[in-house]
């Protein structure tokens, strides 16, 4: 299975990406856990994306698309993969699907967690992890999110592509309704694997 997990910083959505990944035994690929990684080994991609991620802004769609090609390419070939974080605008999904639709590697469904504004500032403000995580930053990424990520939740929907789950309640029960949402698809997506 081909997953897509949408949902704003503090929705839950790293640990539903392990959680299914574990489940579901599909390959776990997140865009800003790469792009992280780019930053502390301080690698040529690392260096031009570091005030990018630092801000809380979109790195440019070239980077993110370049980087994903391999390991997407590749999980989509031994089993499955969740995406967590990439598509992340209706560019990049329309972009990722030209280039993944010839390569039979296209997003199958996307799971969009749900939770409202004011939980996601409490948690992060919460977790507080040190001087990114100012609140100023936290609202601006949530900004982002809004401004940039949510017309793309349209655009999975439009295909009929778009699950939606409550994610304010626990981390077990979230997952216990992602499950149980794709099981229902699952035979419809059986159809799409090319
Ligand atoms: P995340 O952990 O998914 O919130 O990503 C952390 C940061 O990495 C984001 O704030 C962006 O700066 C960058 N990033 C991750 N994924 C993307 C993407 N698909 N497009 C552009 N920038 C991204």
């Amino acid at each position: 299975m081909r997953i897509l997990l949408v949902g704003a910083p503090g929705s839950g959505k790293g640990t539903q990406a392990e959680l299914l990944s574990s489940a579901l035994g599909l390959e776990h690929i997140s865009s800003g856990d790469l792009l992280r990684g780019h930053v502390a080994r301080e690698t040529a991609i690392g260096r031009s994306v570091q005030e990018f991620v630092r801000r809380g802004d979109l790195v440019p769609d070239s980077i993110v698309m370049d980087m994903l090609r391999k390991p997407v390419v590749e999980a989509a070939d031994s089993g499955g993969y969740i995406l967590d974080g990439f598509p992340r605008t209706v560019q990049q999904a329309q972009a990722a699907y030209d280039t993944a639709r010839t390569l039979g590697v296209q997003v199958q469904v996307a799971v969009h967690l749900d939770v409202p504004e004011e939980e996601l500032v409490r948690r992060l403000l919460a977790r507080g992890r040190g001087a990114d995580d100012t609140e100023d930053v936290i609202r601006h990424r949530q900004r982002v999110y809004q401004e940039q990520t949510t017309p793309m939740l349209g655009y999975y929907s439009d295909r009929e592509e778009l699950i939606t789950v409550d994610g304010t309640r626990s981390p077990e029960q979230v997952h216990a309704t992602i499950l149980e949402q794709l099981e229902k698809v699952r035979p419809r997506l059986e159809g799409t694997e090319a």
